[in-house]
Order: C-alpha cells, then sequence, then structure tokens
C-alpha cells in the first residue's frame, strides 16, 4: 500500500515525524509520504526512522498556494530541499503563517476567550510550523469547542469571527518553482473545501502546461461522482491520479493512515519524473527491503 499525503506534528499533525513513520509500518504501508505544510523540517528525522522501520519514505511538501483568490494545496515530491527559489518561497509562507497568528489570538480576546501566546506555545509544543489547527486545539483545552472543526465552523474559517488572510504563494509560480526543483506537483484535494469553485477542467489544463503532474483524486473531501469526474479529466490532461489519507494522527478524524491509496505504477512515474528532472531527492529505501 502507498500513502502520499501524511502530516507529522512538524506542522500539524500529531505524531513525531518517527512515531509517524512508526505507525506506517503498523498500517502495512509499504512507502510513505512526509508532507508537512511548506516545510521540509521533518524530513531528516523520517529518513532515519524509515531505514528503521522498513518503509519506504517518499519525502514532500504541501505548500499553501492560491489561484483566482481561492486557496489551493499543492503536493511536492522529491524536490530539492536546496533549491533557492522554492527555499525563498517557503520562508515567506511560514512567516505568513506565523504572523497572522497573534492577531486571530487577538480577535479571540477580544471575543472574551483567554487565548494568549504562552497557552498557544504550551499547545503546539514541538511543532515547528504553527497555524490554525494549534489555535483550535486551544480552543479545545479552554473549553470553549470540542474539536478542530467546530473550532474551524465557529472562529477559524475564512470569514470566521478569528480569521485573519495570510501570505500564499501564486500556484502557477509555486508550480513552476517545484518544477524547476526538481520536484513533481500533485493538487491535494482539489475539489475539497472551496477550491472545486476555481479548478475547472480549463483551469486544471492551463496548471498541466504550467507544470502540474497529477490530482489527488482519492481523497476523502471527495465523494464517489467528484471521483468520477475527476478522474476523467485527469485522464483527458494526461494527469496521474494519486489517493492518499491527509493523515493527521488524533487531529483529523477518520484520515487513518492507508485509508486511500496510490497505485504502485503511478508512485513508479513520480519517481523516475524526479529524477528525470535531475532532482537530487530520492525516495529512502529502507535497507531490508528493494522497491515496493
Ligand atoms: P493554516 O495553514 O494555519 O491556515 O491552517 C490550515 C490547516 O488547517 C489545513 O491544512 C488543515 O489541516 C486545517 N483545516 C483547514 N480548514 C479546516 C476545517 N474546516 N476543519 C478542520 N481543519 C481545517
Ligand atoms: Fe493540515
Ligand atoms: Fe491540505
Ligand atoms: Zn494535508
Amino acid at each position: 500500500m502507498i500513502d502520499l499525503h501524511t502530516h507529522s506534528l512538524v506542522s500539524d499533525g500529531t505524531a513525531t515525524p518517527t512515531e509517524l513513520i512508526a505507525d506506517a509500518a503498523a498500517a502495512g504501508l509499504e512507502v510513505v509520504a512526509l508532507t508537512d505544510h511548506d516545510t521540509t523540517a521533518g524530513w531528516d528525522e523520517a529518513a532515519r526512522a524509515a531505514r528503521t522501520y522498513g518503509v519506504t519514505l517518499t519525502p514532500g511538501i504541501e505548500i499553501s498556494t492560491r489561484y483566482r483568490g481561492v486557496g489551493v494545496h499543492l503536493l511536492a515530491y522529491l524536490s530539492d530541499p536546496e533549491h533557492a527559489g522554492l527555499r525563498a518561497e517557503l520562508t515567506r509562507i511560514v512567516q505568513g503563517r506565523e504572523d497572522r497568528v497573534p492577531k486571530m489570538l487577538a480577535r479571540l480576546r477580544d471575543l472574551g476567550i483567554p487565548a494568549t501566546e504562552t497557552a498557544l506555545a504550551e499547545v503546539a509544543g514541538a511543532s515547528t510550523i504553527t497555524g490554525r489547527p494549534h489555535i483550535a486545539d486551544l480552543l479545545v483545552r479552554l473549553g470553549v469547542v470540542t474539536g478542530r472543526d467546530e473550532a474551524f465552523a465557529r472562529f477559524l474559517g475564512e470569514g470566521g469571527p478569528a480569521y485573519v488572510g495570510r501570505y500564499a504563494a501564486d500556484l502557477a509560480m509555486a508550480l513552476g518553482l517545484v518544477v524547476d526543483a526538481g520536484g513533481v506537483a500533485v493538487i491535494a484535494h482539489p475539489w475539497g473545501r472551496g477550491s472545486a469553485k476555481v479548478l475547472d477542467e480549463q483551469a486544471i489544463g492551463e496548471l498541466t502546461e504550467a507544470g502540474l503532474s497529477g490530482l489527488e483524486v482519492d481523497h476523502l473531501d471527495h465523494d464517489t461522482a467528484q471521483r468520477t469526474e475527476l478522474r476523467a479529466i485527469a485522464d483527458r490532461s494526461g494527469l496521474f491520479v494519486t489517493g492518499s489519507s491527509d493523515h493527521h494522527g488524533t487531529g483529523k478524524v477518520g484520515h487513518d493512515l492507508g485509508c486511500e491509496t496510490t497505485e504502485p505504477d503511478v508512485w513508479r512515474q513520480i519517481v523516475a519524473l524526479a529524477a528525470e528532472r535531475g532532482s537530487p531527492t530520492v525516495p529512502i529505501e529502507p535497507e531490508s527491503r528493494r522497491r515496493a
């Protein structure tokens, strides 16, 4: 089984990269991609764990982008982590994410909720990328809501009373950077949360010209009808179809490791394309086992 989209607590998952890889092995995965939001900070630890637990690691990033005013998550696989342009863009995104956190906490305090930076730091713990999911966890701890979903619905979602916008990379520019960094770009949950409005077949065609290689069709955000339609669009556009859990540990209910999977042949094509583009990043294969 191959699962190409997971998060550790380096971003907004709840397991360390090591625990995540151990969990992936226990779930029976042969290949797992670590795709923390806007960072490669978990790659090294995950690579060491992959060797230990006998899982093949595909290093990845889920990049926060914007297309026609709407947020779109872009999965980048096997890119060069040292590529200057991509690194600079990720730094800018992470900075924007961090800058807005104090502003959102202030809005919550205006609403009479004692959301302080100290309390947030306790909740976020070892995370290097603090974002809305951690503010949601704080609201849970304060007894204001019962879970992350309720926190987004009532306070933190776009248009919510504590929402503050942040910088995201232009999608076409991000595609260019990923390809230049030798990576392979796949749009995460293209028709989940809002992005269906802008990602029609024509847009997907244009993005394919800009360097897009695949669509994450099999994701819990998509129902059966959406999957059928997205699969047809991917076919006509010559794009890979992937499937993944978008696992966030206990931070996202129902997204168990391996609940959605990617075909081995598609994964091999992604690996081959990154190699063709000259990326120095390759899957980390455990000593005990060769290719899945
Ligand atoms: P941020 O990057 O700080 O804007 O937070 C975005 C992250 O919050 C996403 O990657 C999801 O993991 C999570 N998220 C976004 N919207 C929701 C929602 N409606 N319910 C639960 N989690 C969400
Ligand atoms: Fe997330
Ligand atoms: Fe996402
Ligand atoms: Zn994700």
